[in-house]
């Protein structure tokens, strides 16, 4: 069996622009940063992001951290605040994510957030993603580049060997720095260490003048796990629906008759794309139950059912 390699993009201006064209054509392309190689796709296309958790083979959805240029485009997208002005001044760029509410008309995919209303945001440091994210001037939601379960990358080789062509695109930019993971802060209440990382907790209790609550490391586990359940409709979710009751908001996959579809050619990665907007859209109707078609176990289809069923489980309080 024949498997075509990625392109791979030189770190000059050329291989940035070829690496910024691909991204707006909607294409993923795994770039350096400085703490490990992250698989891009322009975080306002849904298609885009959709593709980057088919390439990953993760079970499900867990929100992605949108990478920018510039403090103007992050804050185009947020609800900035005072906080995050001191640590954005202190320590951007660099290895630093902040958790913030995400403006009602921000173009972000609702994929790239799990359907939250929170996004994470940083600005790199490394000069090649800087080059890359500068030239196509959006965000991009970048995860680490390698198949779910495997070692995160710090070379163009390693993301070659764990995604093949999976992804369209490698710059390659030499060696990561190895080992540190972005710090990520929420700041949507009061501020919360939510991961640790490159910059520690003391420097930035220094610069907020406050401490942060902190989340050690088996919680953070947990916490992640309950952020997940954390979008869940007010209707109730009816799954494997192969017939619709009356009154039901019906969302379809395939050739059914319904109210949204999914996909009606049955692709997953579009079914993936539409699946929290049209979550979101059909319980803002008002519908009591939102009945689903059957979804194929598979490929994507392995997380949109798992965001399903979270969604149709019994709810608390
Ligand atoms: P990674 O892709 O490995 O850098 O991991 C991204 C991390 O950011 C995950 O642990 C996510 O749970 C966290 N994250 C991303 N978006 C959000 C969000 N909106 N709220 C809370 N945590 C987030
Ligand atoms: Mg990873």
């Amino acid at each position: 069996m024949i498997t075509s390699l990625p392109e791979r993009l030189p770190d000059t201006d050329a291989g940035h622009a070829r690496a910024a064209d691909i991204l707006r054509a909607g294409g993923l392309v795994a770039f350096p940063t400085e703490t490990v190689y992250g698989l891009g796709g322009d975080a306002c296309d849904d298609r885009a992001v959709a593709r980057i958790f088919e390439a990953k083979g993760r079970p499900s959805f867990n929100p992605l951290i949108v990478h920018f240029a510039d403090l103007d485009t992050v804050k185009s997208h947020v609800h900035w605040t005072p906080e995050a002005e001191l640590l954005a001044q202190t320590f951007w760029p660099g290895p630093l994510t902040l958790v913030l509410r995400k403006q009602a008309d921000s173009l972000i995919s609702p994929l790239v957030s799990a359907g939250l209303d929170t996004i994470a945001v940083r600005l790199p440091a490394h000069p090649a993603a800087r080059a890359v994210l500068r030239a196509l001037g959006r965000g991009v939601a970048a995860p680490s580049a390698n198949r779910s379960g495997q070692i995160s990358p710090t070379q163009a080789d390693h993301v070659v060997k764990s995604l093949g062509d999976r992804v369209d695109a490698v710059l390659d930019g030499g060696s990561c720095p190895v080992g540190v993971e972005s710090t990520i802060v929420g700041l949507v209440d009061k501020p919360v260490l939510l991961r640790p990382g490159g910059i520690t907790e003391e420097s930035l209790a220094q610069t907020l003048g406050r401490h942060l609550a902190v989340r050690h490391k088996a919680e953070a586990i947990s916490a992640s796990g309950q952020l997940m359940s954390h979008y869940a409709p007010d209707a109730l979710v009816r799954l494997n629906a192969t017939d619709w009751e009356p009154g039901e908001a019906r969302l379809g996959f395939g050739d059914v008759d319904c109210d949204l579809n999914l996909s009606e050619t049955e692709d997953l990665v579009e079914a993936a794309a539409h699946l929290f907007d049209y979550l979101h859209r059909l319980d803002a109707q008002g519908a009591k139950v939102i009945a689903v078609s059957p979804i194929p176990h598979e490929g994507l289809g392995i997380a949109i059912n798992d965001r399903l069923s979270r969604a149709s489980a019994p709810r608390e309080g």
